[in-house]
């Protein structure tokens, strides 16, 4: 069947949900239509590493983005269980593995990242996860619940955050990583040796500088075996070592893609394509407020570009202009990360590191803050502590002048 849409966004995640909100808001006339893979309506994915796993009360429905009725209630067709598999740009048309070809006026490519599998022997086996998706989650809580031994497969967010909900269950629990500490990618060496220390106080066990090598079970996970020879006992494991970007359709139609940070955009999120844009974790995008050209996967970044691509697609002439802002939850602790990480960086520590109460601030040789990641134990504070960093990257602020009284610590 050939139809049109006004505008089309594909992706049924995060930043096609804001963006669809953004256009509506503005349009109320046109028709969008929002293409996406999964079944399920747009949702949060950070409660999947996190409450969903600690608490059996919390229902998929709970992370759902919007409330029920609320696509019909805006006139937006929410096509959900549908891939979009090819663009014509020339006749401005989205194919679909349903047969159907929709055309656009306006198209948003937001189709985010698929969970990065290891290649190790045995990834087949029952006991071995990906968590990307609620489907994935809702498998590995079922596994959990079971589980007596586990094993993470790095050290990065989604491994120290399903970690810290294995450990809280009494799973006896292994971090891997080939890193020598954790969230290896954007913290110091200071802020990576808080986070075990925490971790091992609460019983997590972390086995450095070593790789997973293969998975060993007949059927069922038995055993994870290490490179350096080590083999744990396990029934369950998680894969977290990155995402792989969804770029494919982009590139397929001719759209310039980087390999590693995705769709090329400019400051208005819009593509070489003037009828094409992109956002959230594909966006390879023109960062005004950091100065650098990259790519961001986390959920605020999907949620405010998402906003502001929608307001663009439909007329508005704002670019995008937000601080990068990470969050993550612990245990009992909090942290969000604000700016970006570089290399050759520098770091103080303000307030009281062994109390889970500071901030690490990362600084350039000129003394000005790049980037700043707050830890506390009170969930309140962390938006006013992000607020300081956010003001503080922005006016490049230098770290030598500053003191834990400007947090608050
Ligand atoms: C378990 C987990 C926990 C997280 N926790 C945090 C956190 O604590 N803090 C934080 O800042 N960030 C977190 N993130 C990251 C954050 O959720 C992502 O950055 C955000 O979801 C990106 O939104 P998006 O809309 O760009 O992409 P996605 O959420 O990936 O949505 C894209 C959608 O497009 C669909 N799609 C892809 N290709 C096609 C196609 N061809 N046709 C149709 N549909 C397609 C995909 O199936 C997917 O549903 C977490 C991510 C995960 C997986």
């Amino acid at each position: 069947m050939r139809e049109a849409s006004d505008y089309v966004l594909i992706g049924g995640g995060l930043a096609s949900a804001a963006a669809a909100q953004a256009i509506r808001t503005r349009d109320p006339e046109r028709s969008i239509v929002i293409v996406g893979e999964e079944i399920h309506p747009p949702y949060e994915r950070p409660p999947l590493s996190k409450d969903y796993l600690l608490s059996d009360e919390w229902t998929s429905e709970k992370a759902f983005l919007k409330p029920d009725g609320f696509y019909a209630d805006k006139r937006i067709e929410l096509r959900t269980g549908v891939k979009a598999t090819a663009i014509d740009r020339v006749a401005r048309t989205v194919m679909l593995n349903t047969g159907d070809r929709v055309r656009y006026e306006k198209l948003l490519l937001a189709t985010g990242a698929r969970a990065r599998r290891l290649n190790g022997q045995g990834r087949d086996l029952a006991g071995v996860f990906v968590l990307r998706t609620l489907s994935d989650a809702e498998a590995l809580r079922r596994a959990i619940l079971q589980s007596k031994r586990a094993v993470m497969v790095g050290a990065g967010y989604i491994g120290m955050e399903v970690a810290s909900a294995c450990a809280q269950r009494g799973i006896e629990t292994t971090v891997v990583d080939r890193n020598n500490r954790p969230w290896s990618g954007f913290a110091s060496p200071a802020l990576g040796g808080f986070l075990r220390e925490y971790y091992e106080a609460r019983g997590v066990r972390f086995l450095l500088g070593d790789e997973v090598a293969t998975f060993v079970g007949d059927g069922q996970l038995a055993a994870v075996t290490t490179k350096s020879g080590e083999k744990i006992e396990a029934d369950l494991a998680v894969v977290g070592i990155g995402a792989i970007l969804n770029t494919e359709l982009a590139r397929e139609a001719g759209l310039e893609v980087d390999e590693r940070h995705g769709v090329k955009v400019n400051a208005f999120l819009q593509t070489a394509d003037p009828h094409i844009w992109a956002a959230g974790d594909i966006a390879f995008f023109e960062d005004l407020a950091l100065d650098r050209q990259w790519h961001v996967e986390h959920f605020m970044n999907a949620e405010w570009q998402g906003d502001a691509a929608g307001a663009i697609m439909a007329g508005e002439r704002k670019p995008y202009n937000k601080v990068a802002y990470f969050f993550s939850d612990l245990f009992d602790i909090h942290m969000c990360l604000r700016g970006a990480p570089s290399a050759g960086t520098q770091t103080v520590v303000l307030g009281d590191l062994p109390g889970a109460e500071f901030v690490e601030l990362s600084h350039d040789h000129a003394g000005r803050l790049q980037m700043g990641v707050a830890i506390t134990r009170d969930p309140s504070r962390l938006d006013p502590l992000a607020d300081i960093l956010e003001g503080l990257i922005r006016e490049r602020a230098n770290v030598q002048a500053l003191s834990a009284a400007a947090f608050d610590l």
